[in-house]
């Protein structure tokens, strides 16, 4: 994520390793002239390539690429039939945009507490469940998945749609299945704090052939228009609707191509630094982030400290030997924005306050995150360590209420 100067080592995962792929695959796009995806005068096709290689990555029979996360995740909910009106549950530690897009597909989102791993609590969820829940977007945060087993179960046991907002997660794994295809659809960011990179950028992932089709004609104005060039989207079989246009350029899916097959073996890079990091300061007595599947994160070093305060402390000691850290969200659950908290949407307010979920804001408060880097060093990872040892508590304190 964005560290400025100052820090050892570059942390935008995608930009770490930017390199001639990217401009080559640029450069060729713009020679050709035809940055739009369906026509031009010498297409390439390469949205088409990207979406088809996505999908191998998210282990998915479909992915459709759309022009932002918060596009995507809308995308998906209309494409698996979302009702208005009808709730979404949704962690209370995510980025705003997994809000926006419940907003967007004409939801109502409802929030719950995460557990101790940051990511939607099961049994929260559960409790959240009325007769009005259609669904969940459980959040992979930081590049760690959400526990999918158990939350999977609540699902199915309500008859709710899983939408996983992968948008921090391309990469990541559980339990040996790449996330984006462990729930009924997955949605994906490019933006430059992701782990690919186009600036924008979005992806939807879907197996099930009906949802892809829906998912396809939403993103290109509902399928089914006529212009000069005549162009239909979607199957003959399935009726049209209105749509919009959430379309990726030919530009952004060639930069995202060239980035593709580094992501994989970037996250196991990063995965191995943390489990070295972790290692190195075992005889600490550190609270790590519960992690549901280790084996499959793509490398996140999250810990709590005993309050606010002594997270803020901690921070500012990495700061100042060179390692980035800082506490996710400015340790504010996505409840705290006012626009959120007061249910205000573009058409009025739709929501009444909801209730304050404190576990959540107690974990995220006293929360710190380690910011690594694709291109880190061995020295990088030693200065690390010791600027972690020498900053952490030796002693185990009582949890203090935030
Ligand atoms: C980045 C992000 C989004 C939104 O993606 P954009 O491409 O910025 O629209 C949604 N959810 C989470 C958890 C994110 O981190």
């Amino acid at each position: 994520m964005s560290e400025g100067p100052g820090t050892r080592y570059e942390t935008w995962r995608a930009l770490a390793l930017w390199g001639e792929e990217e401009e080559a695959a640029a450069l060729e796009v713009i020679r050709s002239r035809s940055l739009f995806r369906y026509y031009g005068p010498d297409l390439r096709h390469r949205t088409e390539a990207f979406e088809a290689a996505f999908s191998d990555v998210a282990g998915v029979a479909h992915t459709v690429a759309v022009s932002s996360g918060t596009a995507a995740l809308t995308a998906a909910m209309i494409g698996l039939g979302i009702p208005p009106g009808a709730e979404v549950i949704v962690p209370a530690v995510t980025f705003v945009g997994s809000v926006g897009a419940v907003v967007a597909a004409r939801g109502v989102p409802v929030f719950a507490e995460v557990d101790d791993s940051l990511t939607l609590d099961p049994a929260s969820l559960e409790e959240r469940i009325t007769e009005r829940t259609w669904g969940v977007m459980p959040v992979h945060l930081a590049n760690v998945a959400a526990d999918m087993g158990p939350i999977t179960q609540v699902a199915r046991r309500h008859g709710l749609r899983v939408i996983e907002d992968a948008a921090q997660a391309a990469g990541v794994g559980y339990r040996g299945r790449p996330v984006g295809g462990l729930g009924d659809a997955g949605a994906f960011s490019f933006q430059l704090d992701k782990n690919i990179t186009a600036g924008e950028g979005g992806a939807v992932t879907v197996t099930d052939a009906d949802v892809y089709d829906r998912v396809a004609r939403y993103q290109d104005q509902g399928g089914q228009f006529t212009t000069s060039k005549g162009a239909t989207r979607g199957t003959a079989d399935s009726p049209p609707f209105i749509g919009t246009n959430l379309r990726m350029t030919e530009l952004t899916a060639a930069i995202l191509s060239a980035q593709l097959p580094r992501l994989v073996p970037m996250c196991r890079r990063l995965r191995d630094v943390a489990r070295q990091v972790r290692a190195e300061t075992a005889d600490l007595p550190v609270r790590w982030r519960r992690l549901p599947d280790e084996d499959g994160s793509g490398g996140d070093l999250t810990l709590f400290l005993g309050s606010r305060l002594e997270a803020r402390g901690f921070v500012a000691d990495l700061n100042a030997a060179g390692i980035p850290a800082h506490t996710l969200y400015q340790g504010q659950p996505v409840t705290a924005n006012r626009a959120v908290r007061e249910g205000r949407t573009p058409w009025g307010v739709e929501w009444q306050r909801p209730p304050r979920l404190r576990t959540s804001e107690g974990l995220l408060g006293r929360s710190v995150t380690i910011g690594l880097g694709a291109a880190m060093t061995d020295e990088d990872v030693d200065a690390l360590v010791t600027a972690f040892r020498k900053a952490h508590p030796r002693q185990e304190r009582s949890e203090t209420p935030t």
